[in-house]
């Protein structure tokens, strides 16, 4: 383990691109920053000790004011389709890459968000403000809990100084790791500069998707040919992280092509939302008015997205025909993750043709009673022992009744013993989650200077699955009060 942040090995890889791709722009550091919260999970794979964390220059580097030693500092050039819409070059607007760290096993890339004003700030600030820095760094915390990929966060610095939104607050950085923050707009901003365009997908098939070039049929895979593959295994991952956020409730509320990552990691964590009560249409982002992001049009504007990054490819003379084939694979690889997360939610061992039924049916159910999304599937484990106390939980008893019964007659075809099927619901029905009250309770006390609400939710979301004495608060539905609390884009 390395001892301090001044000996890490760090590496540039992006800032090798064409200099149109980026700015070189350094942080505009906060004033009297304090080190919030730094995440030793995380330093672990950059190499960096315990230790490396509680030193000064550890807080400069976090804070804005030193550059990384070794990093090229800068801010990245994208563009993208906003709620639906073109809207041009976006960037990096508040954030600033300091370089590539090469962790022992692995680089990441180091980001600091809300480090001030870069061209691409528009009429931005270039800050974030304490609350929505506190929400992205539990939230990404809390999706590795999940086993969701996601970009991860290193250390939350904050400040006094003020940043005016609907009401003065104050400005906060993250500093976020990723293997990389290329995202779908980062291609569409290229997609009438075919040489910029196929300096990006060599990049990042070279750096990320290197089995696209594999030789295929004894020869190696064209340049078109591995754009192809490139695209086929973006939908799939793309697929894949759609379906377990489905199946854990997660709304991310900005589902703008800017906001989707070329890994198929979550990323750029907003208006995010953890649903409380289920309800299929769900829109946690409070600017959302028309729905266009709700949870139940979450996986097909996902299909949207990679849409727009393949057309981008279209400038590369990439047939759009075998590209369309490229995109289909989003609907299997989709209902396959989907189907396998639900059969073990479900206790189930195979995924059975007439199970799509049994789950809408189940969804019907929740969403007519707004039932906690978290805590209906735990308790459903101990439905078929306590199906008077399962019953009674619902206003439509009679549909209730009719689901269970469906649901045990299910069971008994595959005979399994039951403590074998208790354990493995448990294992994959989270009895914590990030829900908005419990971040915002993290937020409080954060305005106060104090990081022990971020250190409890981080010790139970990290192994959200696992019962903790003494944290019943915690695992408990989200009380009136919470129902009220609204999430917009103002961050
Ligand atoms: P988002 O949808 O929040 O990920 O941001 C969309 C675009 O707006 C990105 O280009 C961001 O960098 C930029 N942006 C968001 N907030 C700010 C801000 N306070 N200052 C400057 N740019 C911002
Ligand atoms: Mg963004």
């Amino acid at each position: 383990m390395k001892a301090s942040i001044q000996q890490l090995q760090v590496v540039n890889s992006f800032a090798q691109l064409p200099s149109a791709f980026y700015t070189r722009v350094p942080p505009q550091p906060l004033t009297q920053p304090r080190l919030l919260h730094a995440n030793p999970d995380v330093a672990q794979l950059l190499g960096l000790s315990k230790a490396a964390l509680t030193q000064d220059d550890f807080l400069q580097v976090m804070s804005g004011a030193q550059p990384l030693p070794g990093g090229d500092t800068l801010a990245a050039v994208y563009s993208g389709h906003q709620f639906g819409v073109w809207a041009g070059q976006l960037g990096d607007g508040r954030a600033h890459l300091l370089g590539e760290i090469v962790g022992p096993a692995g680089h990441w890339e180091l980001q600091l968000k809300g480090s001030g004003r870069t061209p691409y700030s528009r009429m931005g600030d270039g800050r974030a403000v304490l609350r929505s820095s506190v929400r992205e760094y539990l939230a990404s915390e809390a999706m590795v809990g999940l086993g969701i990929p996601t970009t991860r966060a290193l250390a939350l610095v904050v400040s006094d100084d003020p940043v005016y939104r609907e009401t003065v607050e104050t400005a906060a950085i993250v500093a976020r790791v990723s293997p990389s923050f290329v995202r779908f707009g980062s291609f569409e901003h290229w997609s009438s500069s075919p040489d910029n365009l196929r300096a990006l997908l060599d990049y990042v098939i070279d750096h990320f998707y290197p089995e696209c070039r594999i030789i295929e049929d004894g020869a190696p895979a064209t340049p078109n040919s591995a754009a192809l593959r490139f695209v086929r295994s973006v939908t799939i991952k793309t697929a894949q992280l759609l379906a377990n956020w489905q199946t854990v409730g997660f709304c991310h509320g900005v589902m703008n092509t800017d906001n989707m990552s070329i890994l198929g990691l979550t990323i750029d964590y907003g208006p995010y939302g953890f649903m409380d009560g289920f309800q299929a249409n769900h829109v946690c982002n409070h600017s959302d008015h028309q729905g266009r992001y709700a949870w139940n049009a979450q996986p097909s504007v996902a299909h949207w997205n990679l849409y727009r990054l393949a057309s981008s490819l279209l400038g590369l003379d990439i047939d759009a025909e075998a590209l369309k084939a490229e995109l289909a694979h989003f609907e299997p690889a989709f209902l396959q993750t989907y189907q396998g997360n639900l059969c073990k939610k479900m206790g189930l061992l195979h995924w059975q043709p007439d199970d799509a039924s049994l789950v809408d049916d189940w969804w019907a159910l929740l969403h007519g009673q707004r039932a906690d999304f978290t805590l209906s599937f735990r308790e459903l484990a101990n439905a078929p022992q306590h199906a008077q106390a399962f019953i009674d939980s619902f206003n439509d008893q009679a549909a209730a009744s009719a689901w269970l019964d469906r649901y045990m007659l299910r069971l008994q075809q595959e005979g399994r013993p039951e403590p074998e099927r208790i354990a493995q619901m448990n294992s994959a029905n989270p009895l914590y989650i990030l829900r908005n009250h419990l971040a915002e309770a993290a937020i409080q006390a954060a305005a106060k200077g104090d990081s022990g609400e971020i250190d409890t939710l981080l010790k139970l979301l990290r192994h959200p699955y696992v019962e903790q004495p003494g944290y019943e608060a915690y695992s408990a539905r989200a009380p009136e009060w919470a129902c009220q609390l609204e999430v917009s884009c103002s961050s």
